[in-house]
């Protein structure tokens, strides 16, 4: 079997739980690695650099872009986020699946890149559960939240590019189907080409009888 990682990216509108999901993801399956991400959003209170994300300068940011760091970089609500190649990469190559949690923008730059990747969209139950637990988090301002539920509104428009969806109701049931949506894709056939090839070889030469 290909035993090179799978790149998955996990998008959905802000406050839907994506947060918790992966959270609660690495907790229960310990072998995904969780990349992350630069920007130049503010920390929010209990936040650490490094940990959420590596909190830059927009000239340090600027940095890496002209450097060619990172894999994808968007704009959002008035603030860029990227994704450093390095870590990907490595992971990757050592065989672990690796988890993006980036925007629409983002995941499609992605998926230009590595059109294998797996591109999961978490969506809420219904807009009124989303903007519930978008106030509920108390962690920004009105004008933000007006920001990033505008944002979603323009974010429904692409999500038919994604290949598949989960809906965030139950946390427990959207761990589990997200990680078997990720499991699966090892055993697509695509990605065991060599495989096949080799069974293949092996088979007639046994019906050889050599
Ligand atoms: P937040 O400010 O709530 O942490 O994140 C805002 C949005 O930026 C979320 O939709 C999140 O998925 C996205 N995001 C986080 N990191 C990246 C990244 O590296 N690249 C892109 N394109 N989006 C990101």
């Amino acid at each position: 079997m290909n035993r090179r990682g799978i790149l998955v990216v996990v998008s959905g509108f802000s406050g839907v739980g994506k947060g918790t999901l992966m959270k609660r993801l690495t907790e229960k399956y310990g072998h995904y690695a969780l990349s992350v991400s630069a920007t130049t959003r503010a920390p929010r209170e209990n936040e650490e650099d490094g940990r959420e994300y590596f909190f830059r300068t927009r000239e340090q940011f600027e940095q890496l872009i002209a450097e060619g760091r990172l894999i994808e970089y968007a704009s959002y609500c008035g603030n860029y986020y990227g994704t450093p190649c390095d870590y990907v990469e490595d992971q990757m190559a050592q065989g672990r699946d690796v988890i993006l949690e980036i925007e629409l923008q983002g995941a499609l730059k992605v998926k230009e890149k590595y059109p294998d990747a797996l591109l999961l969209f978490v969506m809420p139950p219904d807009a009124q559960t989303l903007e519930t637990r978008l106030r509920g988090r108390g962690t920004e301002p009105e004008d933000v939240i007006r920001a990033r539920l505008s944002r979603a509104a323009e974010e429904s428009q692409g999500v038919e590019q994604y290949d598949y969806m989960i809906i965030n109701d139950d946390l427990e049931t959207s761990v589990e189907e997200l990680y078997h949506l990720i499991e699966s894709q090892h055993y697509k056939m695509s990605r065991n080409l060599e495989f096949v090839q080799q069974i293949r070889e092996e088979i007639k030469t046994f019906a050889k009888g050599e």
